[in-house]
């Protein structure tokens, strides 16, 4: 199973030399980010646990992910939802419909997630491993160390004394992590999930002491996961120059904004590829519905 030491592939853009860290490449079980999030537990013994708790969107990236650690580890896999009904399980595509392959059991919940939290981490039993919303704790800290030691050596033999860090934030939590993790390097993300505002919050969880946070290019236009028409345009941009397929939550929306962004950045710059490729069927479902005239051949 490969989960770290991916390679960086370059393409030009706008006259711009982009570099890519294919963390893509890893393995697909646990693809992108969600390896180097996840790293801790698939290579650290947790000889008590057989059972694996966790919750968040239905058509999460890391939801897929914990399904796989759980089927490797032989777990029980329990999953709380707020956005479930028995006709979407039925028609579930893309990480809905391959994590319950994998045998993970979701649970439909209208009680809000971040109470629900609390109230799984009180009541945790010896046996259970709570992994909270998007993988946003410490842990997560273990595998983006790695990365960013990968990238540090990068760009040690790349002879680059600066380097600008580019990675699309749903928590925050890698982002957050790989600039703590190298201060010499400036860490810009943008928040694909609610408002710059929010996404500082998230950061300031994860320490609230910090002394550096990634800078924000501030998202005040796309909602997540939402369609629309100038981010697939970006997005069959982004995948023209490239050659590379990206995902289609996360990266149309950090491309858009780093495009806007890119006249202002004078480093070297290194976008952080996160995987997430499983998503990209359910997501072009909703674009084709959203606008069918663009898919009509
Ligand atoms: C999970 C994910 C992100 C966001 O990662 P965070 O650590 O939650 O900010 C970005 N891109 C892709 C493709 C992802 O799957």
């Amino acid at each position: 199973m490969l989960i770290n030491n991916s390679p960086v592939s370059q393409f030009q853009f706008n006259q711009r030399t982009i570099y890519v860290k294919r963390d893509d490449l890893l393995d697909p079980n646990f693809s992108g980010n969600k390896a180097r999030k996840l790293a801790y537990f698939l290579t650290q013994p947790s000889a008590d646990i057989d059972t694996l708790i966790s919750y968040g969107g239905n058509q999460s990236n890391l939801m897929y992910s914990l399904s796989c650690l759980a089927k490797l580890k032989n777990w029980q896999f329990i999953y709380y939802t707020n956005q479930i009904s028995s006709q979407a399980q039925l028609n579930a595509a893309g990480n809905l419909a391959a994590s319950l392959a994998n045998g993970m059991q979701i649970i439909p919940t209208k009680t809000k997630l971040n109470l629900l939290a609390q109230d799984l981490a009180t009541n945790l039993a010896s046996n259970q491993l709570l992994i909270q919303q998007g993988g946003a704790q410490s842990e997560a800290e273990f595998g983006i160390q790695q990365l960013a030691a990968e990238i540090r050596q990068w760009a040690a033999q790349q002879n680059f004394a600066q380097l600008a860090i580019f990675l699309p934030s749903g928590t925050g939590t890698s982002a957050f992590y790989l600039q703590k993790q190298l201060r010499e390097f400036t860490v810009y993300t943008t928040n694909c999930v609610g408002s710059p505002e929010y996404l500082e919050q998230q950061f300031q969880q994860l320490d609230p002491h910090a002394k550096i946070y990634p800078t924000i290019l501030p998202n005040l236009n796309y909602r997540f996961a939402t369609p629309y028409q100038e981010l697939l345009t970006a997005y069959q941009q982004l995948s023209d120059s490239s050659q590379i397929e990206f995902d289609l939550v996360y990266d149309p929306i950090g491309w858009k904004i780093l495009s806007n962004n890119l006249t202002q950045i004078s480093a070297p710059l290194l976008y952080i590829h996160c995987g997430g490729l499983i998503g990209n069927s359910s997501m072009l479902r909703r674009y084709q519905y959203a606008f069918p005239e663009l898919f009509a051949h």
